[in-house]
């Protein structure tokens, strides 16, 4: 019985893909993402490399994506990826300090109107809240 080869797949990129992939690399170098060897994200290929070194948290987002489909929906608060210390907030499926995506509704708190960041607060994204606050004229979201 012959060994089985590994196989290996010839990926079309679809534009919207790849338009995906762009703003995924404009962000990771905004935020001056690194890869394992040290070295600063790039170019696409960086990109991919990124994403492959964290493969399990991007795989843990993919299933956390999968399972929030059907759930119902906060509009946006706060929730605390496992991989995280930190609680973000949250509006359209993406942390307010950009760093993560995803959250979980189920999990989600909303905003408690509070002036300074809890010791558990992103510190970037309640800073953000608080403009955001602001610009909706409340003193809290709910
Ligand atoms: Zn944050």
């Amino acid at each position: 019985m012959s060994k089985e080869e590994p196989k290996y797949v010839e990926i079309d990129l679809s534009p919207e893909i790849l338009n995906k992939l762009d703003k995924e690399r404009d962000e990771l170098i905004e935020k001056g993402a690194k890869l394992q060897n040290g070295e600063p994200v790039k170019t696409i290929n960086d990109v991919l490399t990124y994403m492959l070194d964290r493969y399990d948290a991007y795989k843990a987002q993919a299933k956390a994506e999968q399972k929030i489909a059907e759930q119902p929906k906060r509009k946006e608060g706060w929730w605390k990826p496992e991989l995280s210390r930190k609680f973000h907030y949250f509006v359209d499926d993406r942390s307010l300090c950009r760093g993560w995506l995803l959250p979980n509704y189920l999990e989600m708190q909303e905003d408690t109107g509070n002036k300074e960041p809890g010791k558990e607060d992103c510190a970037g994204c309640f800073r953000k809240l608080v403009k955001r606050r602001q610009d909706l004229g409340v003193d809290k979201i709910v």
